[in-house]
């Protein structure tokens, strides 16, 4: 017999998306699993430059809609756009409920940042550069003091359990220990696939264990093949990578060439251009052997330290001063636009299983993410399923106490991470993506499937076929042999069955 634990919702990652999920539902009884400390080893940790919310100097969201429209590269979800977009200002009402601290200036209003491809300022921060820090620090604290939620540290949750395309459960490894728990509601927030790459900014566990389970019971997951590079990480090899946030180039610091260039002079947006655009220019510049620097020493020169704190102590930990140094840059794995595509309300295409932040495929972000747009959909999104939840009529848990095998956690994750990095990178072709599924066709045959969990192959592979299936180039999508972008397209849709039978066809 297993130790079965019951309870109504069970929300699965302890992020931004998460916590917020949790925090809303009280006084509903939550279990909040976490695979480390609360809030620990999160994406939104890491997060610097901030969240992006129409503010007081916008007379509404119509231009931060325009700009998200803009970047998304015809792909978007003009609804998903419009909805979320438009509940900014109470995603940070919401947050300052919780405690989060926004930087004011002395006259109380907003500090508002400037970053990529937006029209205004509208990046609310913390602490210059330390947002994402300043959140998890005050919404923990707020978890932690509020009964209806019961944390659970050090629990992986390895297999979702369904019954007639309904949730019915789960399985988690706690403390090394496989449990069964019982929950006809499960909200994944379980952050970004990085970890599927060598080099990411994301943290090293975050490897798309949401898609894997939720792909695993059927679930329908979009836009895979849109994954964002971040043009501009610290280019020394610490994992996970060190971001140097746009915001910096907000306040002005260019990109320079090892020959002094700058090399997006000519650009359009300049170093503020859209995130693709700038990473696959700096790519270029690196495929020919030259190396890429940010340059802030005019522009911010000793105003540096006290703009963006923590990104200057990240650089003098490796000895760069960025008031009168260049910063060596390279562009990494940073955000994955796809995920398990869900409606408005954060529900997937299996009932009672809900997918919030960037697990999530809303259709907000289309083919390229506008910066900072994503604490905003965590929030906002973290928001809208916790009130379709509590508006949901509860039905009986009917979950038996299924024997659970002695399962593993399988070991394919360093052939995956091999498979993305050459293959799945910035920029794709047919041969190099055929040559991806061919492998990881490969692993999945080799792999145990019944007593092994966490399957990363499952992931890449869906990624690979969605990939190697647009034939056209398209916001973070790069092909090289398909360098134009087709006058019309759809979003891509894809079951992992389907994704499967269509590699074993190709090969
Ligand atoms: C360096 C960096 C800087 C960024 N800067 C910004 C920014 O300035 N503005 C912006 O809008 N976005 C930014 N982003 C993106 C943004 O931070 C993330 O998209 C967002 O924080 C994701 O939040 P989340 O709650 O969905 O996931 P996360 O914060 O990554 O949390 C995921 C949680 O799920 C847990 N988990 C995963 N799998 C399991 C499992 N199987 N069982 C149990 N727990 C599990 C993890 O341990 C973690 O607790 C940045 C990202 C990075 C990496």
């Amino acid at each position: 017999m297993n130790t079965i634990i019951q309870s109504p919702v069970v929300v699965i990652g302890s992020g931004l998306a998460g916590l917020v999920t949790a925090l809303q539902l009280a006084p509903l009884p939550v279990l909040l699993l976490t695979q480390e400390k609360l809030g620990g080893e999160t994406s939104t940790y890491y997060a610097q430059g901030g969240i992006a919310a129409a503010s007081y100097e916008e007379k509404d969201s119509s231009d931060h809609i325009k700009d998200t429209l803009i970047a998304g590269a015809g792909l978007c979800d003009q609804q998903a756009v419009i909805t979320i977009l438009n509940e900014g200002r109470q995603a940070i009402t919401t947050l300052e409920k919780y405690n989060v601290e926004f930087d004011h200036d002395f006259n109380g209003k907003p500090k508002l940042g400037l970053e990529g491809a937006h029209s205004h300022r509208r990046i609310f921060h913390i602490h210059g550069d330390a947002t994402g820090r300043g959140m998890i620090e005050a919404l923990t604290h707020v978890v932690l003091k509020t009964p209806s939620i019961t944390i659970i540290e050090n629990a992986i949750a390895v297999r979702l359990l369904k019954k007639k395309n309904k949730v019915q459960g789960l399985i988690a490894q706690i403390d090394g220990q496989f449990k069964l728990i019982a929950a006809l509601n499960i909200v994944l927030a379980t952050g970004g696939i990085g970890g599927l790459f060598e080099e990411s900014t994301n943290p090293l566990k975050n490897f798309g264990q949401g898609l894997i389970l939720a792909a695993e019971i059927g679930a329908e997951l979009a836009d895979l093949e849109f994954i964002q590079f971040h043009p501009t990480t610290l280019d020394i090899p610490v994992f996970p990578r060190i971001l140097i946030s746009e915001a910096v180039r907000g306040e002005g610091a260019i990109l320079v060439n090892s020959d002094n260039q700058r090399f997006l002079a000519d650009t359009k947006g300049q170093e503020l251009a859209p995130r693709d655009v700038v990473a696959r220019a700096i790519y270029n510049q690196l495929f020919q052997e030259k190396k890429v620097y940010l340059d802030a020493r005019s522009s911010l020169g000793e105003g540096f330290a006290s703009r963006f704190p923590t990104i200057n102590q990240l650089c003098k930990n490796v000895g760069i001063n960025p008031a009168i140094d260049l910063i060596p840059v390279k562009p990494v794995e940073h955000f994955h636009m796809g995920g398990i595509r869900t409606n408005i309300d954060g529900e997937t295409s299996v009932s009672g299983l809900w997918a919030v932040g960037e697990v999530a495929s809303t259709g907000l972000h289309g083919a390229n993410r506008l910066a900072s747009n994503s604490l905003l959909e965590a929030t906002v999104m973290a928001m809208r399923a916790a009130k379709a939840i509590l508006q949901k009529k509860s039905d009986q848990i009917c979950l038996e106490d299924v024997p659970i095998p002695h399962f593993v956690i399988t070991d394919t994750l360093l052939d995956v991470k091999d498979i993305m990095q050459h293959h799945l990178n910035i920029i794709r072709d047919e041969k190099s993506l055929k040559s991806a599924i061919r492998q990881l066709v490969y692993l999945i045959k080799k792999a145990d499937q019944n007593y092994s969990v966490l399957h990363s192959e499952h992931i890449a592979l869906m990624i690979a076929v969605s990939a190697l299936l647009r034939k056209e180039s398209r916001g973070a999508h790069y092909r090289q042999d398909f360098p134009q972008t087709l006058p019309e397209t759809n979003r891509s849709f894809l079951h992992f069955d389907q994704a499967y039978q269509y590699a074993k066809k190709i090969l």
